[in-house]
């Protein structure tokens, strides 16, 4: 099981390396494409969860896979089982128990390592992460990206090697949307969410639920001028009735569409301003901040 940390504190691997670039990806006929116009990735799949949760499985193409945010054990078991991959490690991005909640069985079952947040209230974390870290699991070579809001503890980990270049983002940014602000402050998220946004155009950024279609309604809400965003609210209600989830999303398809990247724009503002949300021309974090609000009651 190839997994190897790069950490700040010099952690020893906990395996030999034998990681296989680009140029050797490898189709596996379990992995299904997530096709349409967001990006494939061959070695990617979705398990669902829960009622509209993701669990991503990264096939490592050595046999092995890794799974990100495990909230329930039973249908990364099943999809390990169905695609002949045995579980090498597990990433996660925060604590919240629909992301962590299979960690315990899976680890107990595949005896995996686990990596994520330096948060000591997670148990069965074996490497415990910061912003700047790198983590190398089988072909995929992670860096980690500090992204606190949703929670304190939250990290996201991107893939720039890969192509298209991987994001898991877990509760962050959402296909249309970005989590809510259950412990960072405003100016904390939309500062994550920017990091985020200066990611290639072309990154796959898969984020841990399917709230599209309720995020859809609201950015129309939010920036009703916006041609790009009535396109892709089409477009994305067709993939749901084709049972097509709608994630991945790309961060240049997030810069067009999101409004939680665009509340320094002048459409997103004055619908703010007319909505009686913002008094006056403001900054981007007030306008953040105010987005934010008014998407909570949405
Ligand atoms: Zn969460």
């Amino acid at each position: 099981m190839p997994c190897e940390l790069e950490h700040s504190a010099a952690v020893a691997p906990a395996f030999v390396i034998n990681r296989t670039k680009n140029n050797s990806i490898q189709t596996v006929s379990s992995i299904q494409s997530n096709a349409g116009p967001a990006p494939y990735h061959a070695a990617v799949r979705e398990i669902p969860a829960f009622s509209d949760n993701y669990i991503w499985m990264l096939d490592n193409g050595d046999g092995s896979a890794c799974v990100v945010d495990p909230g329930d054990a039973g249908p990364v078991q099943s999809a390990l089982t169905s695609s002949g991959l045995a579980l090498a490690a597990i990433l996660i991005t925060h604590h919240h128990f629909d992301h962590v909640g299979g960690l315990a069985r899976l680890k107990e079952s595949w005896g995996c390592q686990v990596y994520g947040p330096h948060n000591p209230g997670i148990a069965g974390i074996d490497h415990a992460l910061e912003d700047g870290d790198r983590v190398r699991i089988g072909r995929f070579d992670f860096e980690v990206i500090a992204v606190p809001g949703h929670t304190l503890d939250h990290i996201a980990f991107y893939a720039a090697d890969e192509e298209p270049p991987l994001l898991f983002c877990g509760d962050t940014m959402f296909a249309a949307g970005c989590g809510r602000l259950f412990e960072g402050t405003a100016q904390q998220m939309h500062r994550s969410l920017g990091r985020l946004a200066e990611l290639p155009a072309e990154t796959g950024v898969y984020c841990a639920h399917e709230y599209t279609l309720a995020n859809l309604e609201f950015a129309l809400a939010a920036d009703p001028e916006n041609r790009s965003l009535r396109e892709r609210r089409d477009r994305e209600r067709a993939r749901r009735d084709a049972g097509t989830p709608t994630v991945p999303s790309t961060v240049g398809l997030e810069l067009e569409t999101n409004p939680f990247l665009r509340s320094g724009e002048p459409s997103v503002v004055a619908g703010l301003q007319r909505s009686g949300r913002l008094a006056s021309a403001t900054d981007p974090v007030t306008a953040f901040a105010a987005l934010r609000a008014w998407k909570d009651q949405f």
